[in-house]
């Protein structure tokens, strides 16, 4: 039986990486600095440094035309517009200088919304307190503002977290700052979850990582804006070592199943610890075990008769060698997509079995460092890397998210909505470009179901570089078999490769698996779901008192912000709840199933109106039902609106 100790609140404090530095350089240097950097952010830390509201003054406002394929550069300034800018913030970085760069002075909270209005376009009044907790500035907006040794001094409550990924990590801080006792229990040696699993070739990235950061542990010194895996990985493992967390996480130990106990108001865990099975004991359960971490291998025949050697995406072999081999890559999805391009100037030969082709999204500096002078000025400008972060976090806010709603008017097949086809125009326009010599790899690669459908890629050219080598081909045809010397398409060729990659994802759709979870009377979680995953507001389940989950059903998200945000937000749903048991002392909550089935209809008739709901091509979001049970269709506002507190109606409190 583990002992879960109580442990004091976490410090709150900025957590940055940053070597600051005084600004002490001349004008010339100033002005290569500035000639690199993201002007609206700079202007509006600039403004809340010196106090000097006229750097966002109108002129200087960002348009922020709505996302199109291409996000516009600068957030569509006029070059006009941004001349002056760069005028005026080189002056007030001069004065800034010149004045011995003294610390920001205090701005009123009108004066920070007044500086958010300037980078949102005037964002709502209703978006204020999200984007409070987003900037994070001084204060730790999602901390919670309770501790138990205030509200329930004389509790044995304690929680098992499971998991010491992304989700995990956020739980564990919130818990330790709450002063609730708690230990996560992690099966890998180490923190990172799927960020620590997958490190195939080229394995980075999609969303912006000062977005993809957590609002309590902003970073500013990333050294690109799409981090490689070893990167995030790191950035996941210093947060738990700066926050003190480590020495709350069980290492090495799997939970292979959690039974509630009614007459004593707990779970039970079975535990496996280097081949050891031991129970514990806990009041309350969060589960962050990912939806992206269970391989999924395909119901290919003869997959078990290959004589050479292969391999899951994310079980990649560090010591793999490819040079000179012949490789089949199974699949062409976000992991594939990296891998293929990562591999290619190494192999021998490189076959690419492809089903759906995939839409990808322009994105130029894919792989670039973050520019010298931006860097220089994170390290100068106080807070300047905070305010890049609330602009990369707002622009992904709501995204494209109505690029891809679907016009119940609209009939063509190949999109769901004006908007959305102009969006497909755009991307194929692109493709053209890249395929101009190669009309024979274009008709293959040009996706038949609309844009949004499946996850859009990040592309900055190397996937079509790669695909047009002359040592690789692009296979279509749909897959027979597996043979031990190859993969056998049904049109009867055998491709004789030496090594196969499965980038064929994960079983995303089975949550919680393979834990045994039983609740109350004796229910099991998974024959409850049947196949068909689905939770309240993608945290708890009715029959299921004190278990909550993170990035539950339908949390994931498209083309629109970072899951670490949908986390966060769930995290402090969590936490609410715990402070409803805990200060009525109570010792089981349980959601309600007309809140859960509500809920859940609202959820289903919103992601059919969105283009992967729409669509019936093949894709993870969707379970074997056809149901889209992964993603969260609304705009982020809703999901901070519906968990900024359990609502008392919407459940069984005991
Ligand atoms: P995925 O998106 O599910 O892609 C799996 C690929 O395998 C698809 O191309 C699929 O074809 C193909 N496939 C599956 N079964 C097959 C079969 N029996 N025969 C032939 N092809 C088959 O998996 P993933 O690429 O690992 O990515 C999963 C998710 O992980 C992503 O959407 C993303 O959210 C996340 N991810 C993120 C990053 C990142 O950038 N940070 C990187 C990797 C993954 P169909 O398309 O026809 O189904």
């Amino acid at each position: 039986m583990l002992t879960v100790t109580s442990q004091p609140a976490a410090a709150t404090r900025a957590w940055n990486g940053l070597i600051m530095a005084t600004l002490t350089e001349d004008e010339q240097t100033i002005r290569r600095m500035v000639a690199d950097a993201e002007l609206p952010p700079l202007l509006a830390a600039l403004a809340h440094l010196t106090g000097d509201m006229s750097l966002i003054r109108p002129e200087f406002r960002p348009p922020l035309r709505s996302l199109q394929a291409s996000m516009e550069p600068q957030g569509g300034m006029t070059a006009e517009a941004q001349a002056a800018a760069r005028e005026a913030a080189v002056a007030a970085l001069v004065a800034y200088r010149d004045s011995g760069c003294p610390p920001a002075g205090t701005r009123s909270p009108e004066e920070i919304h007044e500086l958010m209005k300037f980078l949102t376009g005037g964002a709502g009044e209703e978006y204020l307190s999200l984007l409070d907790h987003e900037l994070s500035l001084g204060i730790d907006v999602g901390a919670p503002a309770w501790r138990t040794s205030e509200i329930a001094p004389e509790t044995d409550f304690r929680v098992v977290v499971i998991g010491a990924g992304m989700s995990g990590i956020a739980a564990a801080h919130r818990l330790a700052q709450a002063e609730v006792p708690f230990v996560v229990l992690e099966k890998n040696a180490d923190v990172g979850g799927t960020w620590l699993e997958n490190n195939y070739p080229g394995c980075r990235l999609d969303t912006n990582n000062f977005a993809y950061s957590y609002s309590f542990a902003q970073r500013g010194d990333w050294p690109q804006q799409f981090s490689a895996q070893s990167d995030i990985r790191d950035y996941f493992q210093s947060v738990a070592t700066e926050l003190g967390l480590r020495d709350k996480i069980q290492f090495g130990t799997e939970v292979l199943s959690a039974t509630w106990d009614e007459k004593t108001a707990t779970w039970d865990l079975r535990i496996r610890t280097d081949g050891t099975v031991q129970t514990l004991t806990a009041h309350a359960v969060i589960s962050a075990v990912g939806q992206l971490n269970r391989p999924n291998y395909p119901d290919i025949p003869g997959i078990d008769s290959f004589q050479g050697l292969s391999l899951h995406s994310a079980r990649w072999d560090p010591a793999l060698d490819l040079s000179g081999r012949r490789v089949a890559v199974i699949g062409t999805g976000a992991s594939a997509y990296q891998i293929v391009p990562s591999i290619v100037d190494q192999v021998g030969e490189l076959v690419v079995f492809q089903r759906n082709a995939p839409w990808m999204l322009p994105t130029p500096g894919y792989h670039e460092n973050v520019a010298t002078g931006l860097a220089e000025l994170f390290e100068r400008i106080p807070a300047y890397h905070q305010w890049f972060r609330f602009w990369q976090f707002w622009i992904a806010t709501e995204g494209r998210l109505p690029l891809v709603e679907v016009d119940p008017e609209w009939k063509r097949p190949e999109s769901v909505s004006a908007r959305n086809e102009q969006l497909r125009i755009q991307l194929l326009d692109r493709l053209k470009g890249q395929y101009a010599d190669r009309p024979d790899l274009y008709e293959k690669v040009v996706p038949t179901y609309p844009p949004g459908a499946k996850r859009m890629l990040r592309d900055n050219g190397v996937w079509a570089a790669a695909l047009q080598q002359p040592h690789v081909s692009l296979v279509t045809e749909g897959i027979a078999e597996v043979t031990p010397t190859g993969v056998r398409t049904a049109d009867g060729v055998l491709h004789e490769v030496d090594v196969i990659v499965y980038a064929t994802g994960f079983t995303a759709s089975d949550f919680l698996a393979p834990m045994r979870i039983t609740g109350r009377d004796g229910m099991d979680l998974h024959e409850h779901w049947a196949g068909d995953a689905r939770a309240h507001l993608g945290i708890d389940v009715p029959g299921f008192p004190n278990l909550f989950m993170l990035y539950g059903p339908n949390t994931n998200l498209v083309v629109t912000g970072s899951i670490i945000y949908m986390s966060e937000c769930a995290t402090e749903y969590i936490l609410e709840c715990l402070r409803l048991l805990l200060e009525g002392g109570h010792r089981a909550m349980e959601c309600r199933p007309d809140a859960y089935d509500t809920y859940n209809d609202l959820i289903d008739r919103e992601n059919r109106a969105k283009a992967w709901g729409a669509s019936e091509v093949t894709s993870w979001y969707k379970n074997a039902k056809g149901r889209v049970t992964q993603n969260w269709p609304f705009p982020l506002l809703t999901y901070w609106q519906m968990t900024r507190k359990p609502d008392p109606s919407q459940y069984d409190i005991r």
